[in-house]
């Protein structure tokens, strides 16, 4: 391809890049160099190479990002190859992140695209640092809130409870399931983040045992015996594996047995393997309208050409089409997301003063907490195993136990009054110590050493 053609690629970016306009964000600064600019220094991660994460890679290469980054443990599967169209049959059991990264490459000339084949939890937290926005492709639940818990995490919040910009690290979720989508954006501190909004996601509905065991009614509650009840019964101690088809279709013939017994009809292979692998139908254009959808978010906040989406975009093709953006609004209390309760402390404040602390705080007045810091338990107050197992830290300086960092977030589990009622709650705290500096962490030590 000549340089002309090159050029003429960037064509529709450019007009977007170069023009001011009535709704474009307050920082956008029209320029013909933007886009050297944001293919020049804005990093960007998709987590998630399977059907949205194809669509968002493709989608952001073309929309001038140049920095990309996709990570996902998975590999090709053949029931993969409908929708993900990065993948050929050939590729089967090879990494998703891999070759999807060298597809993408292949086809749009100077995109670079970094693969890692490993999960999200193997990458330390710093690896998500360095990325100006985080595009998620998943299909998980506990995955989304993982990613969200690390973007928060980088969140600081200035002494009025206000969220530094400079720390904000932007999200761009897609979620797709058969004909419906959403997109959103999540900024930590200033819109919902995914723990605010939990409850979009409602807990999966399971079948209760005694209708599988005594009365089943569909052909879905004949698999689910096969799968939950008669496995056990029969292969005592044999771990059932959704990947082995001789497991499958064991279970789809116990399966169909059964519904035969209750004349039920509709057990089918692909539903035996639907149900018990919880697969959700994935259609390609659903993927391709919410990562498309989610592509130009991305390239909005990156360049600021246009105002975000606020915040929530749902797409249903189920019956017609609809979509819809709602303005969601943050939970203020949000353990991930929220400020917590700013407290002060000398760097000498021993645990068990803290502890003392909080019971006396006229905002919290918790007592008997429990404390943890980064999933560590500083001090259990129950079951008395940990109490023992911790008590030694009461002592201890709540510094030295917060790995000596200037300012930190600990959550603390206790008992407060509400309405004159005893009720147990969990409270995020923002401990920031007092004398303790960033730089000059000779000072620090100094400050800390026992005299
Ligand atoms: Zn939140």
């Amino acid at each position: 391809m000549g340089d002309a053609s090159a050029e003429e690629r960037w064509r529709d970016l450019d007009k977007l890049l170069a023009r001011p306009g009535n709704i474009v964000s307050p920082i956008f600064e029209p320029s013909p160099q933007l886009r050297d600019e944001l293919g020049e220094y804005v990093r960007v991660l998709v987590v998630g190479a399977g059907g949205l994460g194809c669509e968002l890679l493709k989608d952001l290469a073309l929309s001038g990002f140049k920095n990309l980054e996709v990570i996902d443990m998975d590999t090709i599967e053949v029931s993969n190859l409908n929708r993900q169209f990065l993948f050929r049959i050939h590729d089967v059991g090879k990494s998703k992140a891999e070759v999807a990264a060298r597809r993408v490459m292949e086809r749009v000339s100077g995109v670079n695209i970094v693969p890692h084949f490993c999960r999200i939890e193997d990458k330390d937290i710093e690896f998500y640092r360095d990325f100006n926005i985080i595009a998620l492709g998943l299909d998980s639940i506990e995955a989304r809130s993982y990613i969200n818990s690390v973007a928060c995490s980088f969140l600081e919040y200035d002494d009025d409870d206000n969220p530094c910009e400079e720390t904000i690290k932007p999200l761009v979720d897609g979620g797709t399931e058969g004909f419906k989508g959403h997109a959103r954006v999540i900024m930590p501190g200033v819109t919902p983040c995914f723990e605010c909004t939990i409850w979009l996601f409602p807990p999966q509905v399971k079948f209760p045992l005694c209708t599988l065991a005594e009365t089943p009614r569909t052909a879905a509650h004949c698999i689910e015996y096969a799968h939950l009840i008669k496995w056990d019964e029969v292969h005592r101690g044999k771990t059932f594996d959704a990947d082995n088809p001789e497991h499958m279709q064991w279970i789809y013939s116990e399966a169909l047995k059964r519904a035969e017994l209750f004349g039920i009809t509709g057990v089918t292979y692909s539903l035996t393997q639907g149900v018990v692998k919880n697969i959700i139908p994935a259609i390609a254009s659903t993927n391709a309208i919410v990562s498309a959808a989610c592509a130009l978010e991305a390239l909005k906040i990156a360049t600021g050409c246009s105002k975000t989406l606020s915040n929530y975009l749902t797409y249903n093709g189920l019956e017609g089409l609809h979509t819809k953006v709602t303005e969601f609004v943050r939970d203020q209390s949000c353990l991930v997301c929220g400020p917590g309760t700013l407290i002060e402390l000398d760097i000498l404040v021993t645990l068990s003063e803290l502890i003392e602390l909080l019971g006396e705080h006229p905002k919290l007045q918790l007592s008997k907490p429990s404390i943890t810091h980064q999933g560590k338990n500083l001090y259990m107050q129950a079951p008395p195993v940990l109490e023992e197992l911790t008590r030694s830290n009461l002592p201890l300086p709540l510094f030295d136990l917060m790995g000596r960092a200037p300012r930190g977030i600990i959550h603390a589990t206790g008992f407060a009054n509400k309405n004159g009622k005893r009720t147990s709650c969990l409270r995020k705290l923002r401990v920031v110590f007092k004398g303790a500096v960033d730089e000059g962490a000779a000072n620090v030590d100094m400050a800390g050493v026992p005299a």
